[in-house]
């Protein structure tokens, strides 16, 4: 059996086409969502990041804005480019592209930004809110996973979840969406004993560890008596190089091989390419995960000018601003 492929790029445009016409009605009301990047240095993958990340703001008719501090920036100038957005009534998300350089205390920047307007869902009162189970803006990559399992229509409710990782902005923010959502979750990390153990009684599957094709075939349920096998959601990015390494992980698939030999580098998950013949349920990689996470951006940045714009807080700024 081979398994479904779970489209990330299909769900991205369905979102999308959701979106612009969220964002029409706001703009015909007088509510333009504007969305700022602050980019920092020449960092070539940043760079092409906050590029496609201000490109889909303009394919759905968002204002935006790009501030770009040269390298040598130091905490305190960060500090008050933040200062300005959170003021910056215009401005409904902030996003600070990471890495920053190391002379700059990154928690602390990321921590200043209004949270109101952490539409990456990093600030410390927008994670209290995911464990209080209160509204609030979540982090982009978890929330696309979720996207990804709910219109898929893959049963959560229940269902034994394993996330592989516990960091702050995939790992920890996904069990906690798992376990709202009503999972039986258990969250594995580099101590875990028996991984393949605890994988084998899953019925949901977060890879997000950063260790090409390392979640093996063999690992994951596959379906029986009637039941679908598990559903991976692989939200590992890792570039491979090796030829070696590549050989391990496309020896079954000849085209994949192929055209790792003409680039010299592929794109591969967490999870071995082989899963397509045990797994249930697969994103791919490219175009599972990855696609998600700017959608979510987007759609954080409208959720933030929704909720922003009709709260007391924004009115009082408003009139202040008036009366100057
Ligand atoms: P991270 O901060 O490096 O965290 C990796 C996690 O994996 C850690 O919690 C680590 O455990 C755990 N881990 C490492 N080896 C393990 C093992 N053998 N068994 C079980 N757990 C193990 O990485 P991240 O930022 O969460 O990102 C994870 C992956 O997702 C990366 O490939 C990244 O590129 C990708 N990513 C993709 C997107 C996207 O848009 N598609 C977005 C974000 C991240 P310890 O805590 O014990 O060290």
């Amino acid at each position: 059996m081979t398994a479904r492929i779970l489209d990330g790029l299909k769900i991205r445009d369905q979102i999308f086409a959701e979106l612009s016409d969220e964002v029409r009605l706001l703009t015909a009301a007088g509510v333009r969502p504007g969305l700022a990047a602050v980019l920092v240095g020449e960092n070539p993958a940043s760079q092409l990041y906050v590029k496609s990340k201000i490109a889909a703001c303009e394919q759905l008719g968002l204002a935006s804005a790009l501030i770009t501090p040269s390298a040598s920036v130091g905490t305190l100038e960060m500090l008050a480019v933040v200062e300005d957005l959170n003021r910056d009534n215009n401005i409904d998300g902030i996003l600070v592209q990471l890495p920053l350089p190391p002379q700059v205390d990154t928690k602390r920047i990321l921590e200043a930004v209004d949270p109101a307007k952490d539409v990456d869902g990093f600030h410390p009162v927008n994670l209290g809110r995911l464990v209080s189970g209160r509204p609030g803006l979540v982090a982009c990559t978890p929330a696309g996973c979720m996207e990804i399992l709910r219109r898929n229509s893959i049963p959560i409710e229940g269902a034994n979840a394993v996330v592989l990782g516990r960091s702050d902005i995939v790992g920890k923010p996904m069990a906690l969406l798992l376990m709202h959502a009503n999972a039986t979750v258990t969250i594995c990390h580099s101590k875990t004993r028996d991984l393949p153990d605890v994988l084998r009684r899953a019925d949901i599957i977060v890879a997000a560890m950063g260790k090409a094709g390392y979640v093996e075939a063999g690992w994951i349920k596959p379906a029986a008596a009637g039941k679908p096998g598990t559903a991976v959601i692989d939200v590992g990015t890792n570039r491979v190089t090796d030829p070696k390494e590549a050989e391990r992980l496309f020896k079954n698939f000849p085209d994949r091989l192929e055209k790792f030999r003409t680039k010299g580098n592929a794109l591969v998950g967490d999870v071995h390419p082989d899963a397509l013949n045990t797994a249930g349920y697969l994103t791919p990689v490219p175009g599972g995960v990855g696609p998600m996470t700017i959608t979510m951006l987007m759609s954080n940045t409208v959720k933030a000018a929704r909720l922003r714009r009709a709260s007391p807080r924004f009115s009082a700024t408003q009139s202040t601003a008036n009366a100057r």
